[in-house]
């Protein structure tokens, strides 16, 4: 359990609803952050937030996650996925203040493997994720309940993503299971079904389904029925014990409300559009995208991709858009065309509520000495979340 502390304003209780505490997720978009910021009209914010970080000097270390907009990425100090940005905040334990520009999970995540000195800011406390808010800690209670009812639990092994909540992290390590990131996701596969690592017959896999799904039948070589979904919403997942049973992989209905738009058709559309296109894709897109794909990897995959890429080469990517646009206009200049898959614009909007003003608002604070949107995971909780990290980092 977290709590966000703002000793300058209250945070309504929607906007902590929005922080993965049985959140309805329709409910992310439109909500205001609470308290004063700066206007975006500013002409200033750029020369404030400079000033407030030279002034901060040492004492602050800023995080920009891979699918932040550019105005704020040009204040990160590292840029990254999650699992890279904590690490780093880890290795500067002279940064007193870590800020944050990513959504709320990665905070905590932040906050869990930071030492007790170093405090970890949201500069939003609006900016939730809404596939982690798609389990809740009580949803899963009930489900390793219905798991235990069947008789199943015992060789059930919870692998849970990365982009979960401290909660979620948690439940994992107290039963046995790991963490896994879109890297690393086939080898916590095979460790939880390794009789030396997790020994199970069969894992429960949370938050997002689609990577889940996409790791069992790409890397594992299991075919979609080994696979089941439990859907948090109906009676015992809407799964007969039989099928608890007979299934190897229990997917969560949870899913990423970005790489989710990806389909079918956007694959067929770019390859006429664009001949020769190469259609790379993250693996929270769907299991028919991914298949339709000629390449699927991670954020830091497809960073290293287009990097390697030769000239000439064109490329169509399934990932959000503030990263696309970003390696497009990177690598426009050494002739390599990099387009969208979705013809529809949409970015993360979760993510895209970390902005100048916000991230102004947390720099000018701390400068102040004022420590704004601090989120903190209780020990407990960070204890067994810790426990699932751990198994992650000593994946063979
Ligand atoms: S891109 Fe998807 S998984 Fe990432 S923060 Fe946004 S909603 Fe969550």
């Amino acid at each position: 359990m977290t709590t966000a502390q703002t000793p300058d304003v209250q945070p309504t209780p929607l906007a902590l609803l929005l922080l993965g505490r049985g959140a309805d997720p329709a409910s992310e978009r439109g909500v205001d952050c609470p308290g004063d910021l700066p206007s975006p009209s500013d002409p200033g914010l750029v020369e404030r937030a400079r000033a407030a970080k030279e002034r901060l000097g040492e004492k602050v270390f800023v995080l920009g996650h891979h699918y932040q907009r550019d105005e704020v990425i040009e204040f990160a100090d590292v840029t990254g996925d999650s699992f890279k940005l904590a690490r780093d905040a880890a290795a500067r334990p002279q940064a007193e203040y870590i800020v944050f520009c990513g959504v709320h999970f990665m905070a905590e995540s932040a906050d869990i493997l930071t030492s007790d000195a170093q405090q970890v800011i949201l500069p939003d406390l609006a900016a939730g994720c809404s596939m982690a808010d798609m389990a809740t800690a009580e949803q899963v209670e009930e489900c390793w309940d219905a798991l235990t009812a069947a008789g199943v639990a015992e060789d059930t092994v919870p692998v849970s993503y990365m982009n979960s909540s401290a909660d979620i992290k948690a439940f994992t390590g107290r039963h046995g299971g790991t963490i896994c990131t879109s890297s690393n996701a086939r080898r916590a596969l095979e460790w939880a079904f390794d009789s030396s690592g997790g020994g199970g017959r069969r894992v429960l896999f949370l938050p997002d389904q689609h990577l889940g799904r996409n790791t069992a039948i790409r890397d594992l070589g299991m075919a979609p029925e080994d696979c089941v979904v439990y859907n948090p919403h109906r009676p015992n997942g809407g799964l007969t014990p039989e099928q608890l049973r007979d299934a190897r992989m229990i997917l969560w209905r949870g899913h990423c409300s970005v790489h989710g738009r990806f389909s079918l058709d956007s694959v067929r559309e770019v390859r006429e559009r664009i001949p020769g296109v190469n259609v790379l894709v993250h693996p929270e897109c769907r299991h028919e995208v991914v298949a339709a794909a000629d390449r699927v990897g991670s954020t830091e995959y497809i960073i290293r991709a287009l990097e390697e890429a030769p000239a000439g080469s064109k490329w169509a990517i399934g990932t959000e858009l503030n990263l696309v646009r970003r390696l497009a206009k990177r690598y426009a200049p050494e002739g390599k065309e990099v387009v969208f898959l979705d013809r529809t614009v949409c970015f993360c909007s979760t993510m895209n509520r970390i902005d100048l003003p916000h991230l102004v608002r947390s720099l000018e604070s701390l400068a102040e000495g004022r420590v704004v949107n601090r989120i903190t995971v209780d020990e407990e909780t960070a204890h067994w979340a810790r426990v699932a990290l751990e198994r992650m980092l000593a994946l063979p």
